[in-house]
């Protein structure tokens, strides 16, 4: 009796375990977020809380620097400054918890080309993306504008087999969305969604401290505010949080509000908020608070 009943329980069970793994394993499974800026510290500066909060509920993120930034300094270039720009992202994506990858190419001479658009492909390919976020193409860096074109060019190509056939296509198109910027010409931003950061905004200024050549050297040389930078490691990190990246800017408010309701919105200090792109696929409400999972709470 018990060599019978024994086989049947684990029929059933596996039936169960089938039926009930590809949707359970469809919600439960962690969604895979990936930014894409023109230098290392781009995406830390505009997403690096939201990437945090991702990486605490569970989900997995990846920055990418699309140029290697070998130009962008006062005092060091070339091969030796890629270097040290690499070696800082390796810092933030240790204190991210996040993976981070740096492309070889020459930072301030990045245009739009279709080698680069296939090394794109390839990564939000590779990553699985079910989130990509970039810069839009109204900016004042050449590297940014050629940068969200570059992304804007990839948003239907992943899912073309034709296309970098050497790796598989996406199955479903993922949602693409830009980083906040004040650019108002064609068009300014709109702030879509906001993520309230403030709970993480220390692990954000954290991993933005790990970018030491950008945030205390070059940063403050190129906008003439050199003496402002504090000695010690703790005032750096109070001034880039109180005085350099703190603030939050009225249509990110307005879309605290959206999402969270006045009464939360009005306890957050520090935001970031995204625009969804045109291209891609177009999510209704049910699938952005899927795809942003904090603004379920
Ligand atoms: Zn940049």
């Amino acid at each position: 009796m018990k060599t019978k009943t024994l086989p049947a329980f684990l029929l059933l069970a596996i039936l169960l375990f089938l039926i009930n793994v590809p949707t359970k394993g469809q919600e439960d499974k962690p969604l895979n977020i990936i930014m894409i800026g023109a230098h290392p510290d781009d995406c830390d500066i505009k997403g690096g809380g939201t990437a945090a909060i991702f990486v605490e509920m569970g989900h997995n993120v990846k920055f990418v620097s699309v140029t290697n930034g070998d130009a962008g300094h006062m005092s060091e270039g070339g091969g030796m400054l890629a270097k040290r720009r690499r070696e800082e992202t390796k810092e933030v994506a240790r204190r991210l918890g996040i993976s981070y990858d740096v492309l070889d190419n020459h930072d301030g001479e990045l245009l739009a080309t279709l080698p680069v658009r296939l090394q794109i492909i390839r990564l939000i390919r590779d990553w699985d993306a079910d989130v990509v976020i970039s810069h839009r193409p109204n900016d004042y860096h050449p590297d940014h504008r050629y940068t969200a074109i570059l992304v804007q060019d990839a948003a239907y190509m992943v899912g073309v087999p034709n296309i970098a056939p050497d790796t598989p296509p996406l199955s479903k198109n993922p949602v693409f969305l830009y980083f906040q910027d004040n650019f108002q010409k064609p068009n300014p931003f709109t702030a879509d969604i906001a993520v309230d950061i403030t709970s993480v905004i220390d692990k954000k200024i954290y991993a933005m401290d790990a970018h030491e050549s950008q945030f205390y050297e070059w940063l403050p040389w190129i906008g003439r505010y050199e003496d402002e930078v504090p000695e010690s490691s703790e005032e750096r990190k109070e001034w880039l949080k109180t005085k350099r990246w703190g603030s939050m800017s009225p249509e990110a408010i307005t879309a605290l509000e959206r999402w969270y309701g006045p009464e939360k919105a009005a306890q957050a200090e520090y935001a970031e908020a995204f625009e969804i792109c045109e291209y891609g696929s177009r999510p209704n409400e049910e699938e952005i608070k899927r795809l942003f999972p904090m603004l379920q709470k």
